[in-house]
Formats: C-alpha cells, sequence, structure tokens
C-alpha cells in the first residue's frame, strides 16, 4: 500500500480495542507491529494480532502499560522504530515523549514540550486566549489558596466548574453553584486531583448549562501544514464522560462549523502543534468557548473516518515519519452522518459502576455500514484493571435518520451475556429514541437530568 516509506516495526503502547484498532492499520500499510500485554491481557485478541508479542509486567497498569522501562525495552528488543501510544496510559505523558526521543524511537505524538502546554489546562485556556479563541472566564492560570477562589468566583459569578489542570476523563471536576459551596469544593477538587494525577491544581471557568460539546478534529503536519477534519458532537454524556458522538454535528449551522474548524486551525498554528489532535468546545445558543485540547487519538475518531474515508492512524503514522498532509482542505469533504455509541461493562442503573466479569455470550452486530472496534469474544474476562469500554459501534449513513436507524438495528443485534455483566446497550437504545435526541437538540445535561432505567441484565 505504501510508496513512501514509512516505519518497518511499530509498537503499540496500550491495549483493548484502541490496541488492536492500530495494529490493523499497521497490517494494512506493511509494518510490521509488536503488542506490549500485561499478565491480566495475556489472551486478548491484541497479542494475537501482532507479528511480536511482549510481556510487560502484571496487571497493575502502574507496573505495565504505565511503567515507560519495560515499554522502551521492549521497543529496543524488537527493533521498533516508532511507538503509538493510543489514547489514555502515557498518550499524554510529555515525560514519556521525552524519554523515547531520548531513546532514538519515534513517539507517534505531538513533541513533548506542546504536550505539556496543552495538557495543562489552564496554560492551554491562556495560550489559546491569547491567539485569538474564545476561552470562558476564569482564573488566570491555577488558583492556589480558598480566597483567591473566592476573587475569581465573585468576578466570575455562579454557576462555576473548579477543574484539575492535569485532569481528564471526565474526573477532576466539580460544579459550583452556590457561591457558599465554593470553599468546600476547592478543597476537595484539590485533594481528589492530588489523588488521581498526583497534581492539584486547579483552576475555575464559568459553567455552562445547556451547552452543547462540540469538537474539531485535526491534523497537522512537521511542514506547517494545519487542516480540520470537521467537527464531532459528544453531548450525550454521563457525569462528563461521553456515551454517544456524531459527526457531523446536527443542526449544527454551517457558519458556526466553519469557525470552530478556523479556530481548531489557528490553534494548532499557535502551538506549533504536530500529528493528530483535537480542540474541544463549549457551545450555547449565544456563546462559543474552547474548554480543551487533546493531544492524542480520541476514543470516538472512527466517526470522523467514516465521514471524510481518512484512516486517522494511518496519517497519524505518515506524520510521524515526517511526511507532509495528502490532502488540502478542499479535498476533505465529509458525506452523510456517522454516529458511536460506547458500548461499557457498566451498569447505567447504578451510577454507571463498573461490571467486570466473563463474557459468555459476545456476538457483534454486523450488515451494512456498521463498524465495530472491539478487543472482547465470548470467553474473554473483562478485567477489574482497566476502562470499561467494551466496544464501540460505528453506524454510517446517507442521513442522520438512517445512521439513527442502522444503529438501533446493531444494538439490536449485539448480544452479551455472562454472570453479573451489565453494559449500556439498553440506555443507548433509549436515547437512540429519545426525541430530544432526534431532534439534536441535546446538550451535556441531557442524559444526568434522565433517570437510567433500562440495563441488560445477562
Ligand atoms: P476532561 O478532560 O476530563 O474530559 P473537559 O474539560 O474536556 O474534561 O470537560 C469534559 C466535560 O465536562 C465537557 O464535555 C462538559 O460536559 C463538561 N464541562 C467542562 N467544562 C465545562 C464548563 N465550563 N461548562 C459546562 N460544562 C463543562
Amino acid at each position: 500500500m505504501n510508496a513512501e516509506p514509512i516505519f518497518d516495526t511499530v509498537l503499540v503502547a496500550n491495549r483493548g480495542e484502541i490496541a488492536l484498532r492500530i495494529l490493523r492499520t499497521c497490517r494494512d500499510m506493511g509494518i510490521r507491529t509488536v503488542a506490549v500485554y500485561s499478565t491480566g491481557d495475556r489472551d486478548s485478541a491484541v497479542v494475537r494480532a501482532a507479528d511480536r508479542a511482549v510481556h510487560i509486567g502484571p496487571a497493575a497498569a502502574r507496573r505495565s502499560y504505565l511503567y515507560a522501562p519495560a515499554i522502551i525495552e521492549a521497543a529496543h528488543s524488537t527493533g521498533a522504530q516508532a511507538i503509538h501510544p493510543g489514547y489514555g496510559f502515557l498518550s499524554e505523558d510529555p515525560d514519556f515523549a521525552e524519554i523515547c526521543g531520548a531513546e532514538q524511537l519515534v513517539f507517534i505524538g505531538p513533541p513533548p514540550e506542546v504536550m505539556a502546554r496543552l495538557g495543562d489546562k489552564s496554560l492551554a485556556r491562556k495560550l489559546l486566549g491569547e491567539a485569538g479563541i474564545p476561552v470562558l472566564p476564569g482564573s488566570e492560570g491555577a488558583v492556589a489558596t480558598a480566597e483567591e477562589a473566592e476573587r475569581v468566583a465573585a468576578r466570575i459569578g455562579c454557576p462555576l466548574i473548579i477543574k484539575a489542570a492535569a485532569g481528564g476523563g471526565g474526573r477532576g471536576m466539580t460544579v459550583v453553584r452556590d457561591p457558599a459551596d465554593l470553599g468546600r469544593a476547592y478543597r476537595a477538587t484539590r485533594a481528589a486531583a492530588r489523588i488521581a494525577f498526583g497534581d492539584d491544581r486547579v483552576y475555575l471557568e464559568r459553567y455552562l448549562d445547556d451547552a452543547r460539546h462540540i469538537e474539531v478534529q485535526i491534523l497537522a503536519d512537521r511542514h506547517g501544514n494545519v487542516r480540520h477534519l470537521g467537527e464531532r458532537d459528544c453531548s450525550v454524556q454521563r457525569r462528563h464522560q461521553k456515551l454517544i458522538e456524531e459527526s457531523p454535528a446536527p443542526e449544527l449551522p454551517v457558519d458556526l462549523a466553519e469557525r470552530l474548524g478556523a479556530y481548531a486551525v489557528r490553534g494548532a498554528r499557535a502551538t506549533g502543534y504536530v500529528g493528530a489532535g483535537t480542540f474541544e468546545f463549549l457551545v450555547t445558543a449565544t456563546e462559543v468557548a474552547l474548554i480543551e485540547v487533546n493531544c492524542r487519538i480520541q476514543v470516538e475518531h472512527p466517526v470522523t473516518e467514516a465521514v471524510t474515508g481518512i484512516d486517522i492512524v494511518a496519517e497519524q503514522l505518515r506524520i510521524a515519519a515526517g511526511h507532509s498532509l495528502r490532502h488540502s482542505q478542499a479535498e476533505l469533504v465529509r458525506r452523510g452522518v456517522a454516529i458511536e455509541c460506547r458500548i461499557n461493562a457498566e451498569d447505567p442503573a447504578h451510577g454507571y459502576r463498573p461490571s467486570p466479569g466473563l463474557l459468555e455470550v459476545f456476538r457483534p452486530p454486523g450488515g451494512p455500514f456498521i463498524r465495530v472496534d472491539t478487543h472482547a469474544h465470548p470467553g474473554y474476562r473483562i478485567p477489574a484493571e482497566y476502562d470499561s469500554l467494551l466496544a464501540k459501534v460505528i453506524a454510517w449513513g446517507p442521513d442522520r435518520p438512517t445512521a439513527i436507524a442502522r444503529m438501533r438495528r446493531a444494538l439490536a443485534e449485539f448480544e452479551i451475556e455472562g454472570p453479573g455483566v451489565r453494559v449500556t446497550t439498553g440506555i443507548l437504545t433509549e436515547i437512540l429514541g429519545d426525541p430530544e435526541f432526534l431532534a439534536g437538540a441535546h446538550t451535556t445535561a441531557f442524559l444526568d437530568l434522565r433517570e437510567p432505567r433500562a440495563t441488560d441484565v445477562a
């Protein structure tokens, strides 16, 4: 497939569906692959899919997928030239990217200094605000004391949100609606951030009720070319974590979509971004504000792939190998609508708590315009150590009603059973029939305002 040299061998420093997805693109491109796995993932499909697989430690991520020395050693011992970090784990760790460079290994992601600047969410707000991208009123950088938090709160008013500068995955955030709660919330968020991220710096920004989460996928090469691949709507969230994503964003005025794309391109240029990345915005009827930049491939990237026909992982590999982007902005047209549903092993009826266990039945859907990204199989034991994402179902249609109908069909086909295992299929099906969702009028508050009812009881 390649006329141009990419890499002979790539190591994938991740697990689960994203590791498998990256390995598959490498295979398509004729690249030799190395998987790494923990003891908990010994029987994973990832191990079988790779040309080589290297055991890197016990199930605890801290001693395997987050343990840089074992990963670097695996790369050297297998002759890998590059490391794809996937999402989560080491993907947003500038120190790891730095170590890769020092070890003569290509880290497939932005330069470490760019990751460091954008990974600090309060610094990213400042830098991108200075570049002319709208951000919400909030603190200038991290807020060091409760008194300072009071002063910022007096200026921006309630509701506001306290966020960990190093936060991610919907964790380390507290919404404050009553000024009387501020001091307690400030201290609690700092304590939670210290435990979750080893960094207790927090910042404040105004909280938008009734906002849509709309994000823009970008690609930037090392030669100063930046393109956007359009937006995704990720407003169906539970507890600030995404459950359904789609591209294009429904009912979004074209001029607004173009503005968001232009902001993302400007932000990438202003920060010297290289690689695939995502600029996340909140959008209301009257305002638009950037909330953060993600320096990695995202879980929801397949919806963009489905509408653009572009394999984003292949582009990451090409960019990391030093090639220029292949498409002009005008060539990046989107066709139809794609929707992704996240099938998580968790129980919507009990606060979406994780639900590990053995899968006795696992029959993914198929048929026209359905893509399923998963590493699971019958007999797969869902580990308790990692995140609960079991599968992603992506449906494409020439229009939104067709994509939704295909998704409903696919979810109905999906059979997942195991003792005690609960999954999100039921709640996803309910959402797909909800009038507000069908009208494309839902905001990030959509799911939290509803009482979860259906669960898949195995
Ligand atoms: P994370 O890095 O943990 O994903 P984000 O900053 O991207 O955190 O925010 C995740 C979600 O939290 C958003 O999609 C949105 O639902 C909510 N959120 C974050 N900041 C705000 C805000 N200022 N106003 C309203 N909602 C917000």
